[in-house]
């Protein structure tokens, strides 16, 4: 996604970018939408400009527990400074973005692919109590019930347990 030092000069707040799944490389990754939403505001700082901004978008992943294709919604917050200002560049600070006189835009394809990667957990579940599958017959348990857990506990032990009490 390019901006236009001309643009950044004029200055935007809260305006609408919306930026194809398909321009950031990022394999691995599944999306509901083909579409990051991006709300953006620019401001001019000495040497540079501030971004403050968020993206909106929503993996779809497979629930570790249950299998289950669910929404993983994200809606991560940023702040960036494109300066011209090389010390604050040295200063390792991550969300400051080298942007020289000289060039006449930038594009924020690979910070906002970086941002997107971050917001990738490690384990997916659908919901925190996600009940999973039944271990016996493999059925989804969110939403149905079994009799497994009556019939496995049910074992010929048990019958013997009781018949010795
Ligand atoms: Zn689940
Ligand atoms: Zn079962």
């Amino acid at each position: 996604m390019k901006l236009l030092r001309s643009e950044l000069v004029a200055g935007f707040s809260d305006k609408l970018f919306e930026i194809p799944v398909s321009s950031l490389n990022l394999k691995g990754l599944e999306f509901r939408k083909e579409i990051i939403m991006c709300r953006l505001s620019s401001e001019s700082i000495p040497k540079g400009f501030t971004l403050k901004g968020s993206l909106a978008f929503s993996f779809l992943k497979s629930c570790d527990r249950c299998l289950e294709k669910f929404e993983d919604v994200h809606n991560p917050a940023f702040k960036l400074w494109l300066t011209s200002n090389m010390d604050l560049i040295k200063d390792e600070n991550i969300d400051v973005i080298p942007f020289p006189n000289t060039m006449s835009d930038i594009d924020l394809k690979n910070v906002f692919h970086d941002f997107i990667f971050l917001e990738d957990p490690l384990k997916y579940l659908c919901s925190n109590d996600c009940k999973g599958l039944c271990h016996h017959c493999g059925l989804n348990l969110n939403n149905n019930s079994c009799n497994c857990v009556t019939i496995s506990t049910d074992t010929p032990f048990d019958m013997l347990e009781n018949m010795v009490r």
